[in-house]
């Protein structure tokens, strides 16, 4: 694999399309289990970051990176503002300097974003957030030499998926306990657009 200035811009903006596609649906997921306001969130920060990484010219996947996290931060609010924005500064820092990224370097980058989630959220594995997409992804790489885009996208899915049948521990969630079962964790179907847009972008280029 390889992630250059192009197809990172082009990850974005796909992650961008799918959002703005299932706004609806997230904001919906999020009327079930917290304030219905996650699809809203994530549609006006990525249309940002799309407008944002377009509009400049970056000489390295590092520096988009981080305008990426800096636009997220400053428009997406809510929990999962913070931690996206979090994720994407972490993997920009990982790879700073680089033009472009390999499989290794993507594979640690993914590991510094999840451990940034997590010590910002405070969340571990099992308690129905952002986690529960990305740490199943991270241990997936760890098994992994090259990226193998077929894998990468079906565990993403199922670890989305799986989060319906966890009790929320963090985020509003929480304050519905045993209620929350049964529903999917909003955040994690929007990492799922990220991850699966990542994925689509990868394989044209092969
Ligand atoms: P808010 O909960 O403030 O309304 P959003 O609706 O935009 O923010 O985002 C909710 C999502 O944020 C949840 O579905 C969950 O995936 C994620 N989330 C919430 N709290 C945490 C946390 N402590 N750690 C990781 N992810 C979290
Ligand atoms: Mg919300």
């Amino acid at each position: 694999m390889e992630l250059n200035v192009a197809n990172t811009v082009k990850w974005m903006t796909l992650t961008n399309e799918k959002i703005q596609e299932n706004k609806t649906y997230l904001t919906e997921l999020d009327q079930a289990i917290g304030d219905g306001d996650h699809g809203i969130n994530m549609a006006r920060g990525f249309q940002e970051v799309e407008a944002k990484i377009t509009a400049t010219d970056y000489d390295n996947v590092s520096d988009l990176l981080k305008d990426v996290s800096m636009t997220l931060l400053s428009k997406v609010g809510g929990a999962a503002g913070p931690l996206y924005g979090t994720a994407f500064l972490k993997l920009s820092m990982a790879v700073k300097g680089s033009e472009t990224l390999d499989f290794p370097k993507f594979k640690s980058g993914l590991a510094e974003a999840l451990a940034g989630i997590k010590q910002r959220g405070k969340a571990e594995k099992g308690e129905k957030t952002l986690v529960d997409v990305w740490e199943p992804l991270v241990d997936y790489l760890n098994g992994q030499n090259s990226f193998n885009a077929a894998g990468f996208e079906s565990v993403a899915k199922e670890a989305m998926e799986a989060t319906k049948d966890f009790e929320a521990k963090k985020g509003r969630a929480a304050y519905l306990r045993e209620r929350s079962i049964g529903h999917l964790d909003p955040g994690s179907v929007s990492s799922f657009y990220i991850f699966s847009s990542l994925v689509e972008v990868l394989k044209e280029g092969d």
